[in-house]
């Protein structure tokens, strides 16, 4: 067993908890994971689902260095479907539906199987700090655990209040108790807290659905793992109802809108704009006639439905009468009432890179608690958190150019958060280079040098690899002349040039299919070779131009500013972009473009006094 002689405390069993927990073990740490209660480890808050376009590429980045969250997906996914699979390998995105009790199980099966890890059941109220650093907990019953780190994954827990209608609920969930103590203790430390808020949909009783009134969706006929080492994925694959709102639904919530906690004005904090409320919905487009709804059946054997799509803060009669107005729902029976959730976050312009406070260290921070929202986004923090608080030779980084966890981690760093921040592909710059299907080419090397990656993954990717490298050169050496490819219906220009299987790919009207009739050996690809193989000919001249965008990105990355640098040396800065930078701290010149704010004057003046110093 490996071990670094580190002890390393992680607080809150979520999304977050869970990918640090298991990567401070896997680096060899003492890991222990503190969390309310040891039955909720894994839960899904809201939507029983994983992944989606941008969201899914970062599970198969979790994946690719050593995490649980694709292969606890893959024990779990009762629905796979391949979203934009019509459209460039670039920015589709894996999705799979969770049977919710299978995923929290796999989760904890997984946690049990990991070597180096402790879980305690206790509230933890209070941080023990000495030296200006963070080295332990204590608990509600005032047991004090010592470590040489902490990560803080507390989700919505944090002085979280739930709003329906006009009840006012203190839970950091339904039915389970907030964090209270410990947001007053982070807000007596001076951390920069805000609000923010969320929302979630009734869940309905199956039985009470008309599902024969209701279009079908189903799942893929071949689903794709998110895991690098599934090879296929063995649960049930289930269907789900489409239906959606009409212009009852809509009277219905416009006539009571003031009942909503979010209209009668009584939640301070932001929600996010792209996942709105049914109330949301209403009054911002108000001139759609309806609004699509996916009715998502919980688990294989749980007769509970999630209705994507119509979260709501309305009281719970008010939620009845419009859920009855919807196709399929005449009669529907409301197994728990939808509600919107307030919770403190901390700003996390007040972090580093890797997650932890510039202003304790010791203290590091993944999750929801950083003011982002989704499960994929907090796995992914919490594995940058845990790894970084367990390494004795330096943080885990990643950069823009090398994953969307760096974007994640950049965005936040530097550009803070103004509501709940969730990912999309559209944040990457370089994203034809960062798709789903070569995560691990670009992360499980350097998770392998870090220490972060298993043998049995590092020995699995190192097979792949040579594979891929094989496959890659057979299909830039196999050729055929104009007249063959004509011959096999082909049209290409008669030339004379030979071409490739590559070449041949990259022809808008050939397709793998086309090829596969020819080269037998393209019908047995696995989903990921046959994308990366689409990708590299369809994208082959933009990805040699974007390696040297990457090229340029990376040589202002590597200008460091340092920690202590003195901005107000710099008279010519205006006031505002000081600030800015005092605040953010950004540690390099490439990071300090990327503050809202920054005017390209200003990062001359800043470049021309760092190359000065240095
Ligand atoms: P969580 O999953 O919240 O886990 C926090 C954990 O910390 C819990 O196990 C808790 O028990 C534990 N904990 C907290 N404080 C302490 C303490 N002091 N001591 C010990 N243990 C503690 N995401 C979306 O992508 N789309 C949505 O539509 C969406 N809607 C949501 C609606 C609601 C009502 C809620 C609650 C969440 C919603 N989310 C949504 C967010 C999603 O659930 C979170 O982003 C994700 O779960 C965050 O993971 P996390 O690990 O940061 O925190």
């Amino acid at each position: 067993m490996k071990q670094s002689g580190r002890r390393v405390i992680i607080v809150g069993g979520g999304h977050a908890g869970c990918e640090a927990a298991a990567a401070a073990a896997r680096m060899g740490a003492e890991a222990i994971l503190v969390t309310h209660k040891r039955s909720t480890i894994g839960e899904m808050s809201c939507n029983p689902a994983i992944g989606g376009v941008g969201k899914g590429h970062l599970v198969r980045e979790i994946d690719a260095l050593d995490g649980i969250m694709a292969k606890a997906i893959d024990r779990s996914g009762i629905q796979f479907r391949m979203l934009n699979a019509s459209r460039g390998p670039a920015v589709r995105g894996p999705r799979a539906q969770a049977d919710r009790k299978l995923y929290k199980a796999a989760v904890q099966s997984l946690l049990a199987e990991q070597e180096n890890l402790e879980i305690v059941e206790a509230a933890v109220e209070d941080l023990i700090v000495k030296d200006d650093r963070c080295c332990g907990v204590i608990l509600s019953s005032g047991e004090k655990l010592e470590a040489d780190a902490v990560v803080l994954t507390t989700g919505t827990f944090l002085r979280g209040l739930i709003h329906r209608g006009q009840e006012r609920i203190p839970a950091g969930r339904v039915g389970e108790a907030p964090a209270t103590t410990l947001g007053e203790r982070l807000e007596a430390m001076q951390l920069p807290l805000g609000r923010l808020k969320t929302g979630t949909p009734a869940r309905l009783a199956f039985a009470s659905i008309a599902w024969d009134a209701l279009e079908m969706q189903p799942a893929d006929v071949r689903p794709v793992p998110f895991s690098f080492l599934t090879d296929r994925i063995e649960v049930q694959q289930i269907s789900c109802g489409i239906t959606e709102t009409n212009h009852a639904t809509h009277r219905v919530i416009a006539e009571n809108i003031e009942k909503s906690a979010v209209y009668s004005g009584a939640i301070a904090g932001k929600g996010p704009r792209y996942c709105p409320s049914i109330e949301d919905k209403i009054v911002r487009f108000a001139e759609k006639a309806s609004h699509q709804i996916f009715l998502e059946p919980e688990g294989l054997s749980d007769d509970t439905v999630y209705p994507n799509g119509i979260s709501s803060s309305l009281p719970a009669d008010v939620q009845d009468a419009f859920l009855r107005t919807i196709k399929g729902l005449d009669d529907v029976e409301v197994k728990e009432y939808g509600y919107a959730i307030e919770y403190d976050f901390v700003d996390p312009r007040s972090l580093t890179k890797s997650l932890e406070l510039r202003a304790l260290s010791g203290l590091y921070l993944a999750g929801q608690i950083n003011g982002t929202t989704g499960y994929e986004e907090a796995g992914a923090q919490g594995l940058v958190a845990g790894a970084s608080a367990a390494s004795s030779s330096g943080p885990l980084e990643i950069s823009r150019s090398q994953g969307y966890i760096g974007v994640l981690v950049d965005d936040l760093v530097s550009r803070g958060v103004s509501e709940p921040y969730r990912m999309f592909t559209s944040r990457a710059e370089y994203r034809l280079s960062l798709r789903a299907d070569n995560a691990d080419d670009r992360l499980t090397p350097l998770g392998t040098a870090f220490g972060l990656v298993g043998e049995q993954r590092a020995e699995a990717f190192h097979v792949k690899h040579s594979s891929w490298k094989a496959l890659r050169s057979w299909a830039e050496e196999t050729k055929m002349t104009p007249n063959e490819a004509a011959a096999h219906g082909f049209s290409v220009k008669q030339d004379g040039r030979r071409r490739s299987v590559l070449d041949l790919l990259s022809l808008p009207a050939v397709s793998m299919t086309d090829l596969a009739k020819i080269h037998p050996r393209l019908a047995d690809l696995s989903p990921d070779e046959a994308a990366k193989l689409e990708a590299d000919a369809t994208y082959s001249g933009f990805l040699d131009r974007q390696a040297e965008d990457i090229a340029g990105f990376q040589k202002y990355e590597a200008l460091q500013i340092p920690t202590d640098f003195d901005y107000s040396g710099l008279p010519s800065l205006s006031a505002e972009v000081r600030q800015r930078l005092d605040t953010t701290r950004p540690a390099t010149l490439g990071q300090a473009s990327r503050i809202e704010g920054m005017t390209p004057a200003a990062l001359a003046l800043l470049s021309v006094a760092l190359r000065k110093s240095s």
